[in-house]
């Protein structure tokens, strides 16, 4: 199984230099063939690493910008090219002389302003916890759980963070919330190629962390739990990060979750790209299924290291797509290919595109789209 290793720098001198990760490309196009994009318009991934190791500029610009970081290429590449980072340092390059898509621009604009990508006013990070609210992580606890911004600040992401509350407070875990002031974990403009604001961010969540005596961080989504893993080591954070994911499942193997009353669905799970192909967490949430009381379980057919992305990551989440280009309305039509009446995942950006497919593709009365966390609630009787 390839897990795909973090590519901190921004490696301009990389695609000026024609450095080693690039030269290993003998431009066999299986990065090309695998990619998502071949679903639904041409998109030369191997042309892409050709005019990185040529110095080029890519012939048409936008190309850039459709990579979501999905990791396909990366995990298949035969010489291991590291493609992802020469698309962010490409991103970089062409991003230093303006060239930011719009949806970009005003959502890094909105990281320099608020330190979420919502526009969120960060006095209202924790609102989703309601009133009176979950105690704030004051370094008496086990875990501080830090709840991506996207369940903070869209309401209608809220139910997978309380979902998890209510569960670790089922389950008897100590743990305290990210105060207001945690900021984005940076996982949005990193793809984008702009390294500087990436490490502003991680490094005010680093200090936070720190100042607190936080040890172990608890992820609510992959993005994060990325971020937390691989990124911020080198800024000094060195916390055990967790997806919470890892910690359900162990929580119902050391039997503190009892998962009893029947859940009768038929669930199809959807790895989120940040969870599997970038930190290989496979296992642990099929465990977490297969402990549902008379729900039935039915894989689609590209699943784990083949799953389809649903187009949120490399900054996707932030673009506008045209109907036949959105990866997640293709994802969708899978899942319901399987006859399942409920999408699962485990990510914040992969729950927002999947609702939003429904509602394009109007199959609100076929499936739902529901967090594991949720659906693990439902089976232990607890909500918030
Ligand atoms: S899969 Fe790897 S070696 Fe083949 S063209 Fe793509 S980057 Fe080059
Ligand atoms: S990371 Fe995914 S979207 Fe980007 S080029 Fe590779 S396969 Fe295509």
């Amino acid at each position: 199984m390839t897990v795909i290793e973090p590519f901190l720098e921004i490696p301009d001198s990389l695609v000026e230099s024609g450095g080693d990760g690039l030269n290993l490309c003998y431009q066999c196009g299986t990065c090309t063939a695998l990619c998502p994009w071949s679903l639904v318009r041409p998109f030369n991934v191997r042309g892409i690493v050709r005019s990185a190791q040529l110095g080029l500029d890519v012939e048409d610009g936008e190309d850039l910008w459709r990579c979501v970081t999905c990791g396909t290429c990366v995990a298949n590449c035969p010489r291991e090219v590291p493609i992802i980072n020469v698309v962010r340092s490409m991103r970089a390059m062409t991003a230093s002389s303006g060239g930011y898509p719009m949806t970009i621009r005003s959502m890094r604009s909105s990281q320099q302003q608020y330190g979420n990508p919502w526009q969120g006013p960060p006095e209202a990070r924790n609102a989703w916890a309601g009133t009176p609210g979950l105690p704030v992580f004051d370094g008496s606890q086990e875990w501080l759980l830090y709840v991506c911004c996207t369940s903070c600040y869209d309401v209608a992401a809220r139910g997978p963070a309380q979902a998890l509350a209510s569960l670790l407070s089922a389950a008897g875990v100590s743990f305290g919330l990210a105060p207001a002031t945690a900021v984005c974990c940076g996982c949005s403009v990193r793809e984008t190629g702009d390294a500087e604001l990436t490490e502003s961010l991680g490094r005010r969540n680093v200090a936070l962390f720190r100042e607190l005596g936080a040890r172990k961080v608890l992820a609510s989504s992959p993005h994060c739990f990325n971020a937390f893993r691989k990124d911020y080591p080198a800024w000094g954070g060195e916390v055990e990060a967790a997806h919470y994911v890892t910690l359900l499942d162990e929580l119902l193997a050391a039997d503190r979750l009892r998962p009893t009353r029947p859940v009768r669905r038929k669930v199809t799970y959807h790895d989120p790209c940040y969870l599997g192909r970038h930190n290989g967490v496979y296992d642990p949430p099929r465990r977490l299924l297969a402990r549902l009381p008379e729900a039935q379980v039915v894989e689609m057919p590209r699943n784990r290291e083949l799953s389809l992305c649903c187009g949120g990551g490399g900054g996707g989440m932030f673009m506008d797509r045209p109907k036949g280009e959105r990866f997640a309305n293709l994802r969708l039509q899978e899942a319901l290919d399987t006859g399942a009446d409920t999408l699962a995942t485990a990510c914040a950006y992969c729950h927002a595109m999947f609702r939003d497919a429904v509602r394009v593709m109007g199959v609100e009365d076929r499936i739902a789209v529901v967090d594991l966390a949720e659906l693990l609630a439902e089976a232990i009787g607890e909500t918030r």
